[in-house]
């Protein structure tokens, strides 16, 4: 089982425990309320601390810096697609994933005003000034 499923799952848990956890403490008439609410809130509040405590390790492992977008090609809307994606955190360099051949390029800093790709040798953009 994938651990982001996982934790969707105690999160969900945690929600309904504590969401019907209070509709129970306050709907219900004491003692019951009390009895039948408060055991379901106790459960429900560690479990969405848990939930939450993995949901920011799930988005720490995102910011990888070696994180590349995997080849795939990119559907043909009349023209050729491409995705830039440039790194958050230095080292800057931006991968530049092209949707006619599926090659994913590399290029040092922000993305370039000009790229041809290198693996089928289109011109993606150029923003170059003339
Ligand atoms: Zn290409």
């Amino acid at each position: 089982m994938r651990s982001v499923s996982s934790g969707w799952n105690i999160l969900i848990s945690g929600w309904a425990c504590t969401l019907i956890g209070t509709g129970i403490l306050f709907t219900m008439p004491e003692p019951t309320g009390l009895l039948v609410g408060t055991p379901l809130l106790i459960a429900g509040f560690p479990l969405l601390l848990v939930a939450l405590s993995r949901g920011r390790q799930a988005s720490g492992e995102k910011a990888d810096p070696n994180w590349s977008p995997s080849p795939e090609s990119l559907p043909d809307a009349g023209r050729v697609m491409y995705r830039v994606d440039t790194s958050l955190d230095k080292p800057i360099r931006t991968s530049i994933l092209c949707g006619a051949c599926g090659e994913v390029g590399w290029a040092d800093g922000k993305k370039p005003l000009r790229y041809i790709c290198a693996g089928c040798g289109i011109l993606l953009w150029n923003e170059e000034e003339e």
